[in-house]
């Protein structure tokens, strides 16, 4: 009898514990989407080569990627023959910087065709507009005494663009600053001496580039942009009417309440939703590949209609 107790105890703790379990486990770990949208490789400001990069993904359990570097497709041919070794459905991406009303906002192109004229000559362009920017930099750390800055941010930027994450690599290396997000705040934003104003891509231009090469322009991270309600709606309103198809609702700068927040207006404005990490690399950025949650319920996925996404879920 005594032998019989102990056995429905120890089945009584049985069910309490697995129940309790598959309860934390949804709450601290959601099963995680196999999609991801937004990344960079060396060929802008990530650390890894395409090729270390789609590795990381596959490992990360990944099934659907797009590399989307900044300003730059040059990284997409080596991705995506990596990409078929690991079972990886690849998707052809880039993120364009655009200048509107003032301010810096960044458009993702998905299923863009690299091959199309106007988007590289488009890309080239900005390319051309970043090295002189860069110049204008590394002007701005002379005047405070910090010598051989471009050279230094270029010793980064071997593949592709150069950038401000590449000046900022550099002043951490030589002790201006602790660490990236220290050295961002005291040289490279607006009124610091690296900062240095420069005029983007036209919205319209970017979007045109984008949808004329076959692709999908989705607004990306909007919730980093600062703006207030009304500006963001005038931003959402003409993003659309420019043939904006879509919005990240899931990014790595995204909180969860944003992912609700960014759901909602994806709806009301008639978006289709897109998810992606924006990782840069270890230790860089916002947060690793393979980690973030679903798209919120009643989206509609940027990949509804994508063959890629046929064999997910
Ligand atoms: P750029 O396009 O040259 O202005 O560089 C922008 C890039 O810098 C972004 O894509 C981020 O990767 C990075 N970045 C911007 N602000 C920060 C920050 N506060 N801390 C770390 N990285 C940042
Ligand atoms: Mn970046
Ligand atoms: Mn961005
Ligand atoms: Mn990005």
């Amino acid at each position: 009898m005594g032998e019989g107790l102990a056995n429905v105890s120890v089945g009584l703790l049985f069910c309490y514990d697995s129940a309790w379990l598959t309860r934390a486990v949804h709450v601290r770990d959601p099963m995680p989407s196999p999609f991801d949208l937004h990344s960079h490789s060396i060929v802008s400001d990530g650390t890894l080569t395409p090729t270390q990069l789609v590795e990381h993904a596959a490992a990360q359990g990944v099934r659907v990627l797009a590399l989307t570097d900044h300003d730059d497709i040059g990284g997409l041919a080596e991705a995506a023959e990596v990409a078929a070794r690991h079972n990886i459905a690849f998707i052809n991406g880039v993120e364009v910087s655009v200048t509107w009303h003032k301010r810096t906002i960044h458009v993702v192109g998905l299923k863009v065709s690299p091959a199309h004229e106007p988007l590289v000559k488009g890309l080239e362009a900005i390319r051309a507009g970043r090295h002189a920017r860069a110049e204008g930099m590394a002007a701005g750390l002379d005047e405070i005494g910090i010598t051989g800055s471009l050279e230094g941010a270029y010793s980064y930027a071997k593949r592709g663009i150069i950038s401000r994450s590449h000046f900022a690599r550099f002043l951490v290396e030589t002790g201006h600053a602790k660490d990236i997000s220290a050295v961002f705040k005291k040289y490279l934003v607006k009124g610091k001496p690296g900062y240095f104003e420069h005029r983007w891509a036209e919205l319209d231009g970017a979007i045109g580039w984008i949808t004329g090469s076959g692709g999908v322009a989705v607004l990306a991270h909007p919730g980093r942009y600062d703006l207030g309600r009304t500006n963001m709606a005038t931003l959402l309103a003409e993003f659309r009417e420019l043939g904006g198809a879509g919005i990240e609702v899931v990014t790595g700068s995204h909180t969860p309440e944003q992912y609700g927040h960014f759901a909602r207006l994806a709806h009301q404005f008639g978006f289709l939703a897109s998810l992606g990490s924006d990782y840069h690399g270890p230790g860089h950025g916002y947060m690793d590949m393979g980690r973030l949650p679903d798209l919120p319920p009643g989206c509609v996925p940027v990949w509804q209609d994508w063959p890629e996404a046929e064999a997910i879920h």
